[in-house]
């Protein structure tokens, strides 16, 4: 029996119920691919080519140590590729872990589905994560969340022959754009572990008092989120680790943080059924009574100040700079950025979203378009929150130092007017060496102003009848009971 075992967002050994499966007799070809048009769409970037590489990296290196083996990395096209795999080593099955992505994959594993079929092939897929995949119960959603997380994690033995393609062309031909390294995250299971051990360690210590400042955030949460992304650790592994960790610990409030980071672990899930429930929410406003409100009243110029960070607003420029050079940024940043560009801006979260989801080295569909849509008041279903950019930074970088970092045409503005560079009067500048307008852009928008045009707009739609109709639907199609979130 000549099989294929298909890594995909799952680049790890441990916990891996595709390869465990797949190793258990005949001979084995272990694959990845490099899909062309997947890493040609508007929301890749060198940010997840990078992780991915890295992970693949050391994929490969942990498969030569245990096995003896080499991982096949492809690049092209997916279905061409399959296809002459399949018949040059006569494969009959196929082993993979089910992913929940975009469209683009979405159809691509239909065609491979139907290609499968058409040639014999069986394609055995297994779940790694908590998602119901049939029909969808929520009142059992938790439970059933609940008995999968706590289930073991797999391990297996081999019993097979590893195959090996003589043919491969080096993948290093893959193209990425410049990144500072210095700056981003690495790839790979080592570095998985590492953040988990030293999260659990010692930097959850105040994981819920820092997490919503990005100048502790950066430490203080668990920075797992591109490894869970590619698979480079199983979600399982996580969570039993930290439940292990939560057993042997004394103080009340790292137990309460740590006991926070395990629930975040299950919004994971819950978001990603989401996008598997309805995939449309990736280009559809979720509560179809906000149709309209936004997409007409696009304006290119906001767009590219709000992307560049220059907005004239030090605390969201410094979010977006940072972001740029990182490929990260903590979750009250990334919910203060979305506001921003939704209400302030009044951009749409469909063009939003994807120039975004280059940034995030963790690009999660499910929870991205979700935490989109949320952010901008476009479910109907969550309280409408509207982030004043100023109070954040005054709460968040109290002295400015975050946006002295990151925006260093005002490093040498005092503390308290740091965050709104607008109140200093000519003199001052004049004084201080920086001309508002010329060396730092004004605010392009008022923030008072536009923040009541923008509540007054959303409300309008959100107060109808329409509205609330659809809502009731939405809440009995998606909440999950027992979830806050
Ligand atoms: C607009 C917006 C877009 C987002 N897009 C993504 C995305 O593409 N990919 C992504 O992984 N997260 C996304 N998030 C959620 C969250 O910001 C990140 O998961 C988190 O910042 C990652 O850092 P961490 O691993 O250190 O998180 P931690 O705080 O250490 O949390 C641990 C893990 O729990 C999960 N988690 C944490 N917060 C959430 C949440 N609010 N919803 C669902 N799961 C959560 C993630 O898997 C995360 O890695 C988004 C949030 C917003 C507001």
């Amino acid at each position: 029996m000549n099989k294929i075992v298909w890594f995909r967002y799952d680049l790890r050994l441990i916990d891996n119920d595709a390869f465990l499966n797949a190793i258990k007799n005949g001979n084995i070809l272990p694959i990845f691919i490099f899909d062309k048009g997947y890493f040609k769409l508007e929301v890749s970037s060198s940010f997840h080519l990078k992780f991915i590489i890295e992970s693949l990296k050391e994929l490969d290196n942990i498969l030569q140590k245990e096995f003896g083996t080499n991982l096949n990395i492809y690049y092209g096209d997916t279905l061409e590729i399959l296809k002459k795999i399949i018949e040059n080593f006569n494969i009959n099955e196929v082993f993979s872990n089910k992913i929940f992505k975009n469209k683009y994959l979405n159809d691509l594993d239909l065609n491979l589905k139907n290609f499968f079929i058409s040639k014999n092939v069986k394609w055995n897929f297994y779940n790694q994560f908590g998602i119901q995949l049939n029909h969808r119960e929520r009142y059992k959603w938790s439970a059933n969340w609940n008995k999968f997380i706590n289930s073991r994690l797999t391990t297996g033995k081999s019993n097979c022959k590893f195959l090996f393609d003589q043919k491969l062309d080096n993948f290093d031909i893959i193209e990425t754009n410049e990144i500072d390294s210095k700056f981003i995250q690495k790839g790979g299971r080592k570095h998985a572990l590492d953040l988990l051990d030293s999260f659990l360690d010692s930097r959850s210590e105040n994981y819920q008092q820092e997490m919503s400042s990005p100048l502790t955030g950066e430490k203080s949460c668990s920075r797992l989120s591109p490894h869970i992304t590619y698979g480079n650790i199983s979600l399982k592994e996580i969570y039993n680790k930290t439940k292990k960790k939560i057993n042997t610990i004394e103080s009340y409030s790292n137990k309460k943080s740590l006991l926070a980071f395990k629930s975040r672990l299950a919004w994971h899930c819950h978001f990603i059924q989401k996008l598997y429930d309805e995939p449309e929410i990736e280009f559809t406003n979720l509560n179809k009574a906000y149709d309209g409100l936004r997409e007409n009243d696009f304006n290119e110029d906001y767009f590219l100040a709000w992307k560049e960070g220059k907005t004239g607003f030090p605390f969201v420029d410094a979010c977006i700079r940072y972001l740029i050079k990182t490929g990260w940024i903590n979750f009250r940043m990334r919910a203060m950025l979305v506001s921003f560009a939704s209400y302030q801006l009044w951009l749409d979260w469909k063009k939003t979203s994807k120039h975004m989801a280059k940034l995030f080295t963790d690009y999660e569909p499910g929870i991205h378009y979700s935490q989109f849509q949320m952010q901008s008041g476009t479910t109907g279903i969550n309280s409408i929150r509207i982030y004043n950019p100023i109070k954040q930074s005054f709460d968040q970088d109290v002295d400015g130092k975050f946006i002295r970092k990151w925006v260093p045409e005002l490093r040498s503005i005092p503390d308290k007017l740091v965050h709104e560079p607008w109140k200093l009067t000519y003199l001052d500048q004049k004084g201080l060496g920086i001309e508002i307008g010329t060396d730092y852009p004004s605010p392009i928008v008022d923030n008072k102003i536009s923040t009541k045009l923008a509540k007054d707009k959303i409300w309008n739609v959100k107060k109808s009848t329409k509205s609330k109709i659809i809502s009731k639907d939405i809440l009995n199609k998606h909440a999950s009971l027992s979830l806050r979130r």
